[in-house]
């Protein structure tokens, strides 16, 4: 199947990314979208506002790919060269484009910003290129072909970039390319290395046909497994890869979280509506960040009713109701304080299902029995607690992002394995 392969290349192009003030988020997000149409991704390469550096990258992405891709520089600035150099590259002249001028005119009228001359100049584009119209912002897509090759330039903006991918890029690619199809299926598992698994999957792993991978991909102690195949026949494709799908997650039967690709948070939420029930969260270390994370999902108004943020002592015990005695005693990160706040939160919120977090996220803090990173979790309802004490050893960031997961998780699990039975 190689020899039907589409490849693309990735150039972004600014100093930012270079020195990571950006982070380079629009690579990522079109590398999965060319892979979802069936486009393999080559390279992906970041450039500084460089002439010569932007020109090298074109000349040697264009060795290797059909489709190079090129985000940023397009900008009204000065540092913004990426326009002049492809006209340049493409032998052209600047013109103006009508339809573009009206676009930009049409936007600062709504807007009711003065437009001045460098505004307009985002009208200005080489006489080689087809434009591709960004109706999120001023900087046109632009598209150029030089033998078989097609070149697409986008502004950096990410929304503006994604606008410009989805409603012409995309659908572009896909009828001129004989793409083949690429298809994945995932499912996430908890409770279980990846090497444990591995080894407990072995023989069917080997067995497996050559046109299909398997991927572990583990993260916040939780493993995804991905299957890919890709090839012409997307019928034959679909069954194979479903069926091994199928005896796959047959095997990890008892670590199976969801069999989707969906994040924790979303799987949780989907098990919530499912159920007829409904969330609320009490965080102390946590900050909010697993109210944040299932907020996030749209339509979790349904499932989620609120948070409380109980930081410090009095915020626990005035609004949670944690006795003082408690915290004094016990301590907050304890397994007493994160019940209390859980039982607290449940009276008040009228939430069926509650998740309670304390611990200590570092740098500092820490003492001999309970060193940074310590964490206590309880989930639960009224009929029903569970806490645990668990152990992270990261930055403070990766400290409170392992205890959102782990305490969805928990949740997640209690809640399903209480609606079994
Ligand atoms: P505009 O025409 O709107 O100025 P542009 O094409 O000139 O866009 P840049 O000036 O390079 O784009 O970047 C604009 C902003 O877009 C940057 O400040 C940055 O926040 C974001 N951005 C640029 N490149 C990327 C990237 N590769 N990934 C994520 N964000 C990016």
């Amino acid at each position: 199947m190689t020899n039907n392969k589409i490849f693309a290349s990735i150039i972004t192009i600014g100093d930012e990314l270079l020195i990571g003030q950006t982070i380079d988020t629009n690579s990522a997000w079109m590398a999965q979208e060319l892979n979802k149409i069936g486009v393999w991704v080559k390279r992906r390469v970041a450039v500084g506002d460089t002439r010569e550096d932007i020109w090298q990258a074109l000349d040697e992405e264009a060795e290797s790919s059909q489709i190079i891709l090129i985000t940023g520089g397009l900008g009204p600035t000065a540092d913004d060269i990426t326009k002049p150099l492809l006209c340049d590259y493409f032998g052209g002249k600047m013109i103006v484009n009508e339809q573009v001028y009206e676009h930009v005119k049409t936007i600062f009228l709504k807007l009711n910003r003065p437009l001045i001359e460098r505004n307009l100049k985002q009208a200005e584009v080489p006489d080689t290129c087809e434009v591709l119209m960004n109706v999120r912002g001023t900087a046109p897509g632009m598209l150029f072909r030089k033998a078989d090759r097609v070149f697409i330039s986008m502004p950096g903006v990410p929304h503006e970039m994604k606008g410009i991918m989805k409603s012409s890029v995309l659908p572009l690619l896909q009828k001129e390319f004989q793409v083949p199809v690429i298809l994945h299926r995932t499912l996430l598992t908890a409770g279980a290395g990846e090497s444990f698994i591995a080894e407990r999957i072995r023989s069917w792993e080997e067995a497996l046909p050559s046109h299909i991978k398997l991927a572990y991909l583990p993260n916040y102690g939780m493993v995804r497994l991905r299957l890919t195949t890709s090839g012409i026949e997307k019928e034959a494709l679909e069954s194979d890869i479903d069926r091994l799908f199928l005896q796959l997650q047959e095997l990890v039967k008892d670590i199976l979280i969801v069999d989707t690709d969906t994040p924790l948070e979303k799987a949780l939420g989907d098990l919530l509506i499912k159920k007829n029930k409904t969330l609320a969260t009490a965080e102390s270390c946590s900050g909010g960040y697993i109210a944040h994370l299932i907020t996030a999902i749209p339509g979790s108004s349904v499932y989620f009713k609120g948070t409380v943020v109980a930081y410090a002592y009095d915020v626990k015990e005035n609004l949670l109701g944690v006795q003082h005695e408690t915290l004094e005693v016990k301590g907050a990160v304890s397994e007493e304080t994160v019940t209390e706040m859980l039982k607290g939160l449940l009276a008040t919120t009228s939430a069926d299902y509650g998740i309670a977090t304390s611990g200590i996220m570092g740098p500092g803090g820490g003492t001999p029995d309970k060193p940074v990173g310590t964490v206590w979790v309880a989930v639960g309802s009224k009929e029903k607690i569970v806490a645990k004490r668990l152990q992270f050893r990261f930055d403070r960031i990766k400290n409170i992002e392992l205890t959102a997961a782990n305490a969805m998780l928990m949740m997640f699990q209690l809640i399903e394995n209480e609606t079994e039975k």
